[in-house]
């Protein structure tokens, strides 16, 4: 069966989404490699196959699947196998915990010394420049770099901010220095991608995952694909996060359920002015939410779909 949304799901990005698109095409001509960031939970929805074929392909790219704190080590390598058949350079982060993330700029390093360009050009400073969707995380691995790698004595007092200088024109881009040797900045704005040909499916996942704002989507048709997705791929642990007695398919009745559960009560006024209490559905459609949001729920890869059968054994 395929998931309906009860309200029209219509205005789901930011407009300055499309601006982000040609910021990012202006500056990839200074850039040498292209940090993409993305949620491990949706290793391949909300990932332009647009951007990948025009820009991408022009720049050595590493692609961070961030968050990997909330998908499990099993998930992590089923993916890392079946994307890397097409994606040589894959680094699986959880940039809140800092795992992993040390391995990001030496996998940098590794690939801009066997560039090309590195070979033929004298400049042997390295820029970087880090690209993905809204809320995967591309500030905070940008924060981790500068934390771990930059130079001490500079960071401690400012970030190293290159430019806009005086006599520099306006669009120099302002540069974070990361490692003094080699040197290797990065670039401070991250750029800011719009996905493209996505289904209705896709909206909903990148919207569990935070990529879309909720007010946009409306939580109600966030829970309402959560239970919709949980239940489709036979994940029933919400029955026993929430005490319940058994799986719902109805959002309505199961968002009752969990508020009754868990004396989740809102107060309101009856017609003869009377206080009465009800069932706080609000309060359960959050919880419910953030429950697969900070992993509560379990480890799930949104896309597991996509990975093949062979790719699959202990994703579930
Ligand atoms: P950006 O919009 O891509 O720059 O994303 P941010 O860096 O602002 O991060 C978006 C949200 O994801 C913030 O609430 C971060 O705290 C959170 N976040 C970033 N990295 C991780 C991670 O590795 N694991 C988890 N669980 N959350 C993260």
């Amino acid at each position: 069966t395929k998931f309906v949304p009860r309200t029209p799901i219509t205005k789901w990005f930011p407009r300055h989404m499309f601006k982000g698109m040609l910021q990012i095409q202006s500056r990839l001509a200074n850039v040498d490699c292209v940090l993409e960031v993305h949620d491990a939970r949706i290793p391949y929805t909300g990932r332009s196959s647009h951007f990948h074929q025009s820009l991408i392909s022009i720049r050595p790219h590493v692609l961070i699947l961030n968050k990997c704190d909330l998908i499990d080590d099993n998930q992590a390598k089923a993916i890392k196998r079946q994307l890397s058949r097409t994606t040589k350079h894959i680094i699986f982060t959880d940039c809140k915990g800092g795992r992993n993330c040390r391995q990001i700029l030496p996998t940098i390093l590794k690939l801009m010394l066997a560039s090309d360009r590195f070979k033929r050009s004298d400049a042997s400073d390295i820029r970087l420049m880090c690209i993905g969707i809204p809320n995967v995380g591309k500030s905070t691995v940008i924060n981790k770099l500068r934390q771990l790698h930059s130079d001490k004595s500079i960071h401690n007092k400012k970030p190293a901010i290159v430019g806009p200088t005086a006599g520099v024109t306006r669009n120099v881009m302002e540069k974070i220095k990361i490692c003094s040797n080699p040197l290797v900045y990065l670039l401070d704005t991250p750029g800011i991608l719009e996905p493209k040909n996505v289904s209705q499916d896709d909206i909903m996942k990148m919207a569990l995952c935070s990529t879309q704002s909720d007010q946009y989507i409306g939580i109600q048709n966030i829970a309402d694909y959560l239970l919709y997705w949980l239940n489709k791929h036979k994940h029933f642990s919400y029955v026993e996060l929430f005490n319940l007695k058994k799986p719902y398919d109805n959002i309505d009745e199961l968002l009752i359920e969990i508020a009754l559960a868990s004396d989740y009560y809102a107060k309101f006024k009856t017609p003869s002015g009377k206080t009465g209490l009800r069932p706080d559905l609000l309060q359960a459609t959050e919880n419910f939410i953030n429950s697969f949001r900070t992993g509560k729920l379990g480890k799930f890869v949104l896309d597991e779909d996509f990975l093949e059968e062979k790719y699959r054994e202990n994703v579930q």
